[in-house]
C-alpha cells in the first residue's frame, strides 16, 4: 500500500466505499497511531484484535497494516466495535472502543435506510449522497472523547504468524496446511472431505 497517501484515501480506496462506520475506523486508526506513536505496520511489528467484522476493520487493515492475509488482524467474533492495536517495538497496547449511541445521529439512521434498498432512484442517490456528506462531517470532526473511549492494557503479544507444511488430501488430492488437516485411516484429509465422510465440523 501507497504509504504517502493520506490514510483516509487508504481507507477509502481499500474499503472501495465511504461509509460511516469506515470513517469511524479511520479515526481509531489515527488515534491509535498517535496514542501508540506508530505509522504503518511493516512485518507483523502490529498486531490488531478486532470483535467486529464490518466497515470499519477496513480502515484498521488499510491504515495500520494490520491484515487478514498478514496473519496479524485477529478477529473475535463477539459483534463489539472493540479495537485492541498492540505494538511488539513500543511494548504498549491499547484497547479501543466505541461509544454506544455515539453516532446515532437522525441522518445514520436515513443513511441506513437508504442503503438497505437494492436501488435507489435519482432523488434518493442524491440524498444519500449528501448524508454522507453530513455525516462525513460530523464523524470527523466531533470530538474524540465523544465517539470512543481508550485504555492502555498489558497485553501479551501473540506469536508472529506461524507458515505451516502443506499436505496432499487423499479424496480432493488438494492442498491442505497441516494444522487443518485430519490423519484418518483413509489418510490425510482436509476438512471439507473429512466431513463428506461424516466427519465431525472443524480439526
Ligand atoms: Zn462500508
Ligand atoms: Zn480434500
Amino acid at each position: 500500500m501507497c504509504k504517502n497517501m493520506p490514510p483516509l484515501e487508504l481507507a477509502i480506496q481499500f474499503h472501495g466505499h465511504i461509509c460511516p462506520g469506515l470513517l469511524i475506523g479511520v479515526r481509531v486508526a489515527e488515534f491509535v497511531q498517535k496514542h501508540l506513536d506508530i505509522s504503518q505496520d511493516y512485518d507483523e511489528e502490529l498486531v490488531a484484535i478486532v470483535e467486529t467484522d464490518s466497515c470499519g476493520v477496513d480502515a484498521i487493515q488499510a491504515i495500520l497494516g494490520c491484515t487478514f492475509g498478514k496473519g496479524n488482524l485477529i478477529f473475535n467474533d463477539y459483534g463489539k466495535s472493540v479495537y485492541t492495536i498492540a505494538s511488539r517495538e513500543k511494548g504498549r497496547a491499547v484497547r479501543v472502543a466505541q461509544r454506544f449511541g455515539a453516532t446515532a445521529f437522525k441522518e445514520s439512521e436515513r443513511f441506513r435506510q437508504l442503503n438497505r434498498k437494492e436501488s435507489l432512484n435519482e432523488e434518493e442517490t442524491a440524498e444519500k449522497e449528501n448524508l454522507i456528506g453530513v455525516l462525513f462531517e460530523k464523524i470527523m470532526t466531533m470530538p474524540l472523547d465523544e465517539l470512543i473511549t481508550w485504555e492502555d492494557i498489558e497485553l501479551k503479544m501473540p506469536g508472529k504468524a506461524q507458515i505451516h507444511a502443506t499436505l496432499q488430501c487423499a479424496d480432493c488430492g488438494e492442498g491442505v496446511m497441516e494444522t487443518r488437516s485430519h490423519k484418518t485411516e483413509a489418510g490425510i484429509l482436509c476438512i471439507p472431505c473429512y466431513q463428506n465422510r461424516g466427519g465431525g465440523s472443524g480439526v
